[in-house]
C-alpha cells in the first residue's frame, strides 16, 4: 500500500531553540522526514533561534551533524540533504533582549502560514509572546506551538495559558502532547470510532477493567536534577497516560473536530474522581551491581520522588461506573514497553464441560515496540481430545498488515508539525484541559507530600514494587507482562 502525502501550504517555521537538544534530535530529524517525503512546499523555510552566534551556515552544519546522528536511515541520501538545508536559516536572538528581532523580522515573510515553535524553557514563553508582537512579527494568523511540562501544579498552568492569553489566541495556540501524535493512539479513535465491532462492548457492562501502561528501561539519564522536581506523576501521567486514558473513556465526538474532540476528552477528566492514597502506589528504583540507585541518580540522598507509579483510577460516569482503569509508569523497568489494555468480562456461562479456565478478550493496542494491536480469543486446541479451549492473540503489526510501502514509521513530532502548519488542532491540547489535569493532579500530589509518603522501592529490571502487584492482587486481577 502506498501512503499518501497530504501537501500543506508554504511556511515559515521559526524554532526558537534552534540548537537545543530537541530541536537536533526530534524536530529537525522529523522537518528533514517530511522534506523527504515531498510534504514541505518549494519555498518553505525553516529558522533556528537561539542566544549562540552563528550565521545560517553554521546552523546549516549543526543540523547536518544532528541529522547524521539522530535522522535514521534517512540521513544517508546526501543529495537531499542539501536541499534541506538549503531551506534552513539562523537568527541570534535573545528572548529576553532587543537584539536579533529586527534580523527576524526581514528574514519572515507576509503571505505565508506563520508558526513559532517554542522549544525553549517555559519561563521564556512571555517573554517571546511579547516581543513577537512587540516587533510586528507575528499577527493574528501565526501559531505557536509550546512543549511539556506545561506548568507543575494548576496554579503555574493558569500562569502560562494567561502569558500566552495575553498575545494569542486559544486558536493560535498549540500544546504538543507527542503521545497524541504516535499513529497507534489516533488509531484508538480508528477502531472505537470506526468499527462497528468494539464501541458496543465499549462500557462497563462489557469491560471488566483497563491497564495502561508505559514502561521505560532507561533511568533519569542527564535530567536528574529536573526529574526530581517532577517526577513519574508530573513527567508521565499527568500529560500522556491522561490523554491516553481520554481516548479510550470519552464519548464518540459527533465529528472528528479539534474543538468537538477535547470537549469529549474534558469531560472525562472531569469525571475522574479523587484517588484514595492506598489506590496509589509510588516506586524508587535501588542501585544493582551495575548501576546506581534513583537517589543517586539524581543526587538527592533524602528525594522522595518517585520514578514508578501505579494507582487505580475511577470514572465516574454513565459509561464507566464500576470499570476502574488501572496506570503505571516508570523508569529502569524490565521492558520498554508502552500499551493500553481493554480487558473484558468473562463470560457468564460455559457450555464447554471441564472448562473450567478463565478465559478473557482482551484487545491490546501498543504503542511501542512495533506499533501495533492484538486481540486476543478464545479457541480450540487444535487436535482430538474434545472441546480443550485456549486463548490465542489475533496480532496485527501495523507494519507487517500495511506493507513495506506504508509510510516509514513517522515520527510523533513530524506529524504533530504537519498539523500545525495544516491548522489542525485535534491532537493538541486545549488549554482546559491541561487545567482540568492539574485541578486533578494537585490534591494527590498534595496529598503524598503532605504524608511524607516515601516511595517504596523496586529492583532494576523488574515490574515495579511488590505493592504495585498487590494493588491488582486485591482486586482479583493481574497486571499484564511487560514485553519488550
Ligand atoms: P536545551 O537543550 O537546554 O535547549 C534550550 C534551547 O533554548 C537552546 O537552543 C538555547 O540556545 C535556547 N535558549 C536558552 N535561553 C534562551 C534565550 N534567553 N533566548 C533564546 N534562546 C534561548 O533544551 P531542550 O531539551 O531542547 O528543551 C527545550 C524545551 O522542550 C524545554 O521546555 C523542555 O522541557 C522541552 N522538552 C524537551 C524534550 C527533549 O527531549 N529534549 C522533550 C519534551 C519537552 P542558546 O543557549 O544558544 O540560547
Amino acid at each position: 500500500m502506498v501512503s499518501r502525502v497530504i501537501p500543506v501550504d508554504e511556511f515559515d517555521l521559526v524554532i526558537f531553540g534552534g540548537t537545543g537538544d530537541l530541536a537536533r534530535r526530534k524536530i529537525l530529524p522529523g522537518l528533514f522526514r517530511r522534506y523527504l517525503a515531498g510534504q514541505m512546499p518549494k519555498g518553505s523555510r525553516i529558522i533556528g533561534a537561539a542566544r549562540s552566534e552563528m550565521d545560517s551556515d553554521g546552523y546549516r552544519a549543526m543540523i547536518a551533524e544532528a541529522i547524521a546522528e539522530f535522522g535514521g536511515e534517512e540521513r544517508k541520501d546526501s543529495t537531499e540533504l542539501n536541499g534541506f538545508l538549503e531551506t534552513l536559516h539562523y537568527v541570534a536572538i535573545d528572548a529576553q533582549g532587543d537584539g536579533g528581532w529586527t534580523e527576524l523580522f526581514d528574514v519572515t515573510r507576509d503571505g505565508v502560514i506563520q508558526a513559532f515553535y517554542f522549544s525553549v524553557a517555559p519561563s521564556l514563553f512571555g517573554d517571546l509572546a511579547e516581543r513577537l508582537h512587540k516587533h510586528g512579527i507575528a499577527d493574528d494568523t501565526s501559531r505557536i506551538v509550546v512543549e511539556k511540562p506545561f506548568g507543575r501544579d494548576l496554579a503555574s498552568a493558569k500562569a502560562l495559558n494567561d502569558t500566552l492569553a495575553a498575545h494569542f489566541e486559544e486558536r493560535q495556540i498549540y500544546r504538543i502532547d507527542h503521545y497524541l501524535g504516535k499513529e497507534t493512539v489516533q488509531n484508538l479513535m480508528a477502531v472505537r470510532f470506526g468499527n462497528v465491532l468494539f464501541e458496543p462492548l465499549w462500557n462497563s457492562h462489557y469491560v471488566d477493567h483497563i491497564q495502561i501502561t508505559v514502561a521505560e528501561t532507561v533511568g533519569v539519564g542527564g535530567r536528574g536534577a529536573y526529574y526530581d522536581k517532577s517526577g513519574a506523576m508530573r513527567d508521565m501521567v499527568q500529560n500522556h497516560l491522561m490523554q491516553l486514558l481520554c481516548l479510550i473513556a470519552m464519548e464518540p465526538p459527533s465529528v472528528f473536530g479539534a474543538d468537538e474532540v477535547r470537549d469529549e476528552k474534558l469531560k472525562v477528566i472531569r469525571a475522574l474522581q479523587p484517588v484514595e492514597p492506598h489506590h496509589i502506589v509510588r516506586g524508587q528504583y535501588d542501585a544493582d551491581a551495575d548501576s546506581p540507585s534513583y537517589r543517586a541518580d539524581v543526587e538527592n540522598p533524602r528525594s522522595f520522588t518517585e520514578s514508578f507509579i501505579a494507582m487505580k483510577v475511577q470514572v465516574s460516569n454513565w459509561r464507566w461506573a464500576d470499570t476502574p482503569f488501572y496506570l503505571r509508569t516508570g523508569k529502569k523497568l524490565k521492558g520498554r514497553a508502552s500499551e493500553i489494555a481493554v480487558v473484558f468480562k468473562d463470560l457468564g456461562h460455559s457450555i464447554f464441560e471441564g472448562d473450567t479456565a478463565r478465559h478473557r478478550n482482551i484487545l491490546a493496542i501498543r504503542l511501542q515496540p512495533n506499533e501495533g494491536m492484538d486481540l486476543q480469543v478464545t479457541i480450540k486446541e487444535p487436535g482430538p481430545g474434545g472441546m480443550r479451549l485456549i486463548d490465542v492473540p489475533l496480532d496485527m503489526t501495523f507494519a507487517d498488515a500495511l506493507g513495506e510501502d506504508s509510510e516509514p514509521a513517522t515520527d510523533a513530532y513530524e506529524r504533530l508539525i504537519m498539523d500545525v502548519i495544516r491548522g489542525n488542532q485535534t491532537l493538541f491540547m486545549r488549554g482546559d484541559e491541561v487545567e482540568a489535569a492539574w485541578a486533578w493532579t494537585d490534591p494527590l500530589i498534595d496529598g503524598w507530600e503532605g504524608r511524607n509518603d516515601v516511595p517504596k522501592h523496586y529492583e532494576q529490571g523488574s515490574a515495579g514494587p511488590e505493592d504495585a502487584m498487590m494493588l491488582m492482587h486485591r482486586d482479583g486481577r493481574r497486571w499484564r507482562d511487560i514485553k519488550g
